[in-house]
């Protein structure tokens, strides 16, 4: 706000409404002689930003709160953002509408969450035995991943960024302890994405519920299983009073991005150095979410432990069937969309390079470490 007083205080102040849109309130102060670039300085934007997660969420919640302050501060208030939890404009799964459309500038979610529109959106979110997050951050931001998002993006009139990564997640929530692959046939598991893909080839019924929804479609039968994220975040919901067993590790989402949208008009409206701003405000985010959950969600598994949650490392020879599966679902995903093909080409050949390296680094540290 407080470049608005200072603008509202000059006897020149004048109010200009952005030619962009409804919501992008301009206000400048000048006089007749002021330049361009003077105003552009002095243009204060308001935005609104939409996520699909309940109000200030641990983690995946925080972030875009996080990002919004960030934004104030390094702008000095000329790009103030407010943000709104699911359903206090748009409902989570309508997120992606509200910012193509222009009804807010802003969103925080998951792409995985618009398979329906764009089936290759789920591949810069989590691939089923794909790239970490430490790769997926690598493919986005050195390997290309970023210019192929924007590229699939760029007919919803959007513009994408990595806007946090939770870190490799668990397998899930079950009532009943999965012996073998037949033990997913009749078992409707709340699992978004090509996971989702995966485990319905695989026998089960995967469904995609946001995470407000999960607890009580659980309680009350409606699932039989979900996946959300991992102990700091499934503590918070709660599900250790509503499932018994925890399965490790989460083959379905090795690494899964979160992602920051912006309306296309909106981001070309704003001036170089608040882009400049923005995109770094993004990286921070993307980057501090992952150190937030690296962090916390080894105290979270010591207290689920402690209230009487078994865990339980899926059988290899689940594994392996869901490896294959994986395989298969990429495959035919990549048959049936050019933009698939396209992305999955390039997420492939990272992940076969990183692999190959990896084997020799932090797959042999990990060896030797413990
Ligand atoms: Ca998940």
């Amino acid at each position: 706000m407080g470049g608005l007083i200072k603008a509202a205080s000059l006897s020149l102040a004048i109010v200009i409404l952005a030619a962009c849109g409804g919501d992008n309130n301009t206000v400048s102060n000048g006089s007749l002689d002021d330049n361009t670039a003077n105003r552009a300085e002095q243009t204060t934007y308001q935005w609104k930003l939409v996520t699909t997660w309940p109000k200030n969420f641990p983690g995946l919640g925080v972030a875009p709160e996080n990002f919004a302050r960030l934004v104030h501060r390094m702008s000095n208030g000329r790009l103030d953002i407010k943000v709104y939890a699911a359903g206090e404009i748009v409902p989570a799964m309508e997120v992606f509408s509200a910012v193509s459309s222009g009804t807010v500038q802003m969103g925080h979610g998951a792409a995985y969450y618009w398979k329906g529109k764009i089936p290759a959106a789920p591949l810069f979110t989590s691939v089923p035995f794909g790239l970490n997050a430490q790769e997926m951050n690598g493919w986005l931001y050195h390997g290309g991943g970023l210019e192929l998002w924007r590229e699939v993006y760029a007919p919803y009139n959007l513009v994408p960024m990595a806007g946090g990564n939770t870190g490799i997640q668990m397998g899930g929530w079950f009532n009943k302890e999965l012996n073998s692959i037949e033990d997913f046939k009749g078992l409707k598991m709340r699992i978004p994405g090509l996971g989702g893909e995966v485990f319905t080839r695989a026998g089960g019924t995967a469904v995609n519920l946001a995470g407000g929804e999960i607890y009580t479609s659980l309680q009350t039968g409606v699932i039989d299983a979900a996946e959300w994220v991992a102990p700091y975040n499934d503590l918070a919901f709660g599900f250790n009073n509503v499932a018994k067993y925890y399965y490790y590790p989460g083959w379905h989402e090795p690494g899964p991005t979160i992602e920051l949208i912006i309306n296309k008009d909106a981001y070309q409206s704003l001036p170089d150095d608040l882009v400049a701003i923005v995109e770094a405000a993004a990286r921070t985010i993307n980057q501090d979410m992952l150190d937030e959950y690296t962090s916390r969600n080894n105290a979270a598994l010591i207290v689920l432990k402690e209230k009487g949650v078994e865990l339980r490392r899926y059988p290899d020879e689940v594994l392996d069937v869901l490896r294959e599966t994986s395989r298969m679902v990429m495959e035919e995903n990549a048959d049936k969309d050019e933009m698939f093909k396209k992305v999955y080409a390039s997420y492939d050949a990272y992940r076969k390079s990183a692999t190959a390296y990896h084997q020799i680094s932090e797959r042999a540290y990990y060896d030797i470490r413990d």
